[in-house]
């Protein structure tokens, strides 16, 4: 299967992890953890934390921080990508205006992502 990085995967978890590169990528470079008390490190319990505008970002970052392992269930993958996916698509994202064509990274990555998921949803 052909990927936006022109790697090939053999297995659907290779594709979903090739898939969740570009959110972390993305997801990182956005959240800004200079005022974070915890560095990064999301915390369930602090009301700093769930109330915080980089929460949803956060959380999803620190149980996606690495390449997930090779032997993750799939439906758990597929968990992390609809939540990559639903966080790239919010309405807070410059790229929430772009125009349904756009070929730009993001909605690139979102198209393929999107397709994926419409495929596949069903077996996780
Ligand atoms: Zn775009």
């Amino acid at each position: 299967m052909p990927t936006l990085t022109g790697r090939r995967t053999r297995t659907l978890t290779g594709y979903v992890t090739t898939l969740l590169e570009y959110p972390r990528w993305f997801i990182e470079r956005e959240v800004d953890f200079t005022d974070c008390h915890h560095d990064g490190v999301y915390d369930n319990d602090d009301e700093h934390c769930t109330t915080c505008e980089f929460g949803a970002a956060c959380r999803w970052l620190n149980s996606n921080r690495s390449a997930p392992d090779p032997d993750s269930p799939l439906a758990e993958l597929l968990v992390a990508l609809d939540t990559a996916v639903f966080y790239l698509r919010s309405p807070h994202h410059e790229h929430a205006g772009h125009p349904r064509d756009c070929s730009c990274e993001t909605c690139a990555w979102l198209h393929e992502a999107q397709s994926f998921l419409r495929l596949h949803r069903h077996k996780a």
